[in-house]
């Protein structure tokens, strides 16, 4: 007996023809030279595995997972894993290409790479996410390495696959590798300041943006779509920074208070209810969940999925800043529409980097063998994020171009230099 998955529906534009535009648009801008864009424009590996499993009740269901890398000019390929019903080989080149251009803006040794396994982790048990991890991490033995190809969390993934993953690869060699993931528990050697690390990096971007509008952070109004792990910590940093979070939604919908949601006391409900919002008591259920997009704040932070704000919304967007917590939230045909409107976007590449920053960091610990005090990694990770966005900012100006095509301008110049030294071609 085996099961049939229904297909994905298709109900998002395609991510890796968003991220290519923004990647023409800025390559034409620098002058790239055609034979660097015609590397850059392709992934450099794409590995498709099929992976049979035994579910809990005995009968055998198979899996896809992929794994692109797209880029190791620059140093091992690095990018995490996700885990979601919406996982295509289209959705995982865009990815691993934006960890490229990740690891380019914030300046760290690092390639770009992603990967993904189509399935919908909260229906599986532990049991079952645990052999389909390991049997991932055996199929991809040759693509995984601490010098070649390091995953990490994403989407539906945490430290505990990481853990996984780490275990059956270290096996598979005979010794302990910890180098190998990063983003795992602290007893195994991840790092302190990790798991926050990518709301931490949103909220170093968001005050960066705030300062050069001029905006104060107790006088601004924020909405966050999104509560987990990179929602919910950007939620918690801002609001200690005194942004007053008076939106929030989750997958259990969109919630509203006007003299602003008390983070914590959101984030200890969370804990208790599953992991949801589901029924929060405190602040107003919205009508539209959509709603988070275009309500009434000065600060938009989408921390959720791809292609949330498209040409149909973007239109009503009050905001006039959006920090992009997630990775492609905003779709490449709403690009004009918010520059019209004279928005500020920090693009995800900029600002969500903190957490691919952190993991440098751990991955330097752990071949150093040792480990960092948080004060030292929050202190780092802020530096990097900053002097990113500084660089960002002055490119922006410099080409008259919006913040995102100026980040894309800056990865692309870093790794076409190297092409350059290194040669090849
Ligand atoms: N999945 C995260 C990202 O999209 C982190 C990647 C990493 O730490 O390697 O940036």
């Amino acid at each position: 007996m085996s099961y049939i998955e229904p297909a994905p529906i298709k109900d998002k534009d395609n991510p890796l023809e968003s991220m290519m535009s923004r990647f023409d648009l800025a390559a034409q801008k620098l002058g790239l030279d055609n034979e660097t864009y015609n590397v850059l424009k392709n992934p450099d590996k794409q590995v498709i595995v099929s992976l049979p499993i035994t579910m809990d009740d005995g009968r055998i269901k198979v899996f896809s997972g992929y794994r692109v890398i797209h880029n190791t000019i620059l140093g091992p390929s690095k990018g995490g894993i996700r885990y979601d019903m919406g996982v295509t080989l289209d959705e995982v080149k865009a990815l691993a290409a934006w960890m490229t251009w990740k690891c380019a803006v914030v300046d760290i040794p690092y390639g770009g790479a992603k990967g993904g396994i189509m399935c919908n982790p909260r229906a599986m048990s532990k049991g079952e996410i645990e052999r389909l991890t390991r049997a991932y991490t055996l199929s991809m033995m040759d693509v995984f390495g601490p010098d070649k190809d390091i995953p990490a969390p994403d989407m539906g993934t945490s430290q505990q696959e990481m853990a996984w993953l780490m275990d059956e690869y270290s096996k598979a060699k005979g010794m302990t590798v910890n180098a190998v993931v990063t983003g795992k528990p602290l007893v195994l050697g991840g790092s302190l300041g990790r798991v926050e690390a990518t709301g931490r990096g949103v909220m170093v971007s968001a005050l960066a943006a705030m300062q050069r509008l001029k905006m104060n952070p107790s006088q601004t109004s924020c909405a966050i779509q999104g509560f987990g792990n990179v929602g919910s910590n950007t939620a918690r940093l801002l609001e200690e920074r005194g942004v007053k979070i008076k939106a929030l939604s989750d997958v259990s919908g969109a919630f509203w208070s006007d003299k602003g949601i008390d983070i914590q006391d959101a984030l200890r409900y969370r804990d208790k209810n599953n992991g949801i919002l589901e029924g929060y008591p405190n602040a107003d259920k919205m009508q539209d969940p959509e709603g988070i997009i275009t309500c009434q704040v000065d600060l938009l932070v989408p921390a959720a999925k791809e292609d949330v704000i498209n040409i149909y919304n973007a239109p009503d967007i009050k905001a006039r800043l959006i920090v992009e917590g997630a990775n492609g939230p905003t779709s490449a045909s709403a690009d004009d529409i918010i520059n019209e409107k004279g928005i500020m976007v920090v693009p995800d590449i900029l600002a969500n980097a903190g957490g691919v920053t952190v993991s440098y960091f751990e991955w330097v610990q752990n071949r150093l063998g040792l480990r960092w005090p948080l004060e030292r990694v929050n202190r780092r990770c802020d530096r990097i994020m900053k002097e990113a966005f500084e660089k960002v900012y002055s490119t922006s100006l410099e080409f008259n171009v919006p913040m995102r095509i100026a980040a894309y301008i800056v990865a692309i110049d870093k790794v076409a230099k190297t092409y350059k030294f290194r040669g090849g071609f």
